[in-house]
């Protein structure tokens, strides 16, 4: 146990460490050019918070939250979505007092007790963003093109945009009972949480992968007829929007997201190559929560995507995203005058933006020499006594091993000069 981490969880190293900062520093370059804002909500919250936004009968809110109750006796739950903590953050700091849309992004874990497969952890995170205030379809549209920017600058392709609407609480009720009548006959063809949750809330049926509930829903009535002439406009809006955008879209009548607080617009984002469960990403609007939290009427709209998911489409590609590792400087010193004379030249290196590291553990010069390589150094500065004594040090470029001599007192300047050609 002492040795093994929890299962569904991953520690992140480099160089893959670096391929996340990679796609996070584009996460937070792209949501400020669109004009997001970073929110940091808490990792955990009041378990009720998920109850009421993500729905009781959702297989997140029964079966996957990581739910405790602390030492003062308080239901909490680690965030197993990232929506629900923004839209409360959204009115307990009066942020809806502010000029609208609030535009928020979000980057961070989030955690889920599921079956662990590729791409899918217990500990898994997620980049999101948020626009609240603003009910117009452009709203909708931009959220999906910074979506489809974001993957288009991690370089993945063939992604294909599924968009839905799944009406509102004008038409919604209607169509609910349609689904109702339609399932109620088809019963025994459900699976077992199927049949608990159809009653309550038919729309999940169509959340479910199992096959036999997939065929019952292949002949059933669609959402997409009984929208109301509000979500049917708006549906066209999005759609003419998109082609403004030039992002290509597919209509799939049966993306109802199973998420209680979506209203109208739904989208999922599809790569090839990731499994069977291929959607990286997804949205939509949620017109009614912040209602439904007691706060003013603020339709909404939102993306989030799974990292995990991103890097696994990625794949080998993803190597290529982290940034080359150079300036790379390593401090030798061949001798005690050449290290007490290579701690102040480190300080001096690492002030001026270089990547400077030294030896510590008392290696010879030749090990040092060694290491430094290993460490991947582009450039290596030996420090000795009697060079010192002539006020120069050696500067060895590792790739060529071409060797000079500089000196001491405009090293940093001599390196400056060799790494920006
Ligand atoms: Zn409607
Ligand atoms: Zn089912």
């Amino acid at each position: 146990m002492l040795t093994t981490r929890p299962r569904g969880t991953e520690d992140i190293i480099a160089p893959e460490a670096d391929v996340w900062q990679a796609v996070e520093e584009l996460a937070r370059t792209l949501s400020h050019r669109y004009g997001y804002e970073e929110i940091r909500t808490p990792l955990f919250e009041h378990t009720e918070l998920y109850a009421r936004s993500v729905g009781e009968t959702s297989d997140i809110v029964s079966k996957e939250m990581y739910t405790f109750t602390d030492r003062g006796g308080r239901s909490l739950t680690l965030r197993p979505e990232g929506t629900a903590g923004v839209v409360r953050a959204f009115l307990e700091n009066r942020l809806y007092a502010r000029p609208l849309p609030v535009k928020l992004y979000y980057l961070g874990p989030m955690f889920r007790f599921a079956r662990p497969q590729a791409g899918r952890l217990r500990q898994f995170h997620q980049f999101g963003v948020e626009l609240l205030g603003a009910g117009e379809a452009a709203a909708d549209a931009e959220v999906i093109s910074l979506a489809m920017e974001f993957y288009r600058h991690l370089g993945l392709e063939e992604l294909t945009l599924r968009l839905n609407s799944v009406g509102c609480p004008a038409c919604r009720p209607a169509y609910r009972e349609v689904l109702l009548a339609y399932l109620e006959p088809r019963q025994h063809s459900l699976c077992a949480d199927c049949l608990a949750r159809y009653a309550r809330n038919p729309l999940r049926v169509f959340d479910c992968k199992e096959e036999g509930c997939r065929q019952v829903l292949a002949e059933a009535p669609l959402v997409t007829a009984y929208l109301c002439p509000e979500c049917s406009a708006h549906l066209a809006a999005v759609r003419d929007a998109l082609r403004l955008l030039a992002i290509p879209y597919e209509d799939d009548p049966y993306l109802v997201r199973g998420l209680d607080y979506y209203t109208k617009t739904a989208f999922e984002v599809i790569v090839p190559g990731i499994g069977a469960q291929s959607a990286i990403g997804g949205g939509g609007r949620y017109d009614g929560l912040v209602e439904a939290f007691g706060g003013p009427h603020t339709p909404a709209v939102g993306f989030a995507t799974g990292l995990e998911r991103v890097l696994l489409a990625l794949g080998v590609r993803g190597k290529t995203l982290a940034p080359p590792a150079g300036r790379k400087v390593f401090v030798a010193a061949a001798d005690a005058a050449g290290a007490a004379a290579g701690v102040e030249l480190l300080a001096r290196l690492r002030r001026a933006g270089f990547t400077a590291d030294r030896d510590y553990l008392g290696r010879s010069l030749k090990a040092q020499m060694k290491h430094a390589d290993r460490w991947g150094a582009t450039i290596t500065v030996i420090l000795g006594e009697a060079e010192l004594g002539r006020g120069t040090v050696t500067v060895r470029h590792m790739q060529s091993g071409e060797q000079e001599a500089v000196p001491f007192a405009q090293v940093v300047e001599a390196l400056k000069e060799h790494l920006a050609r």
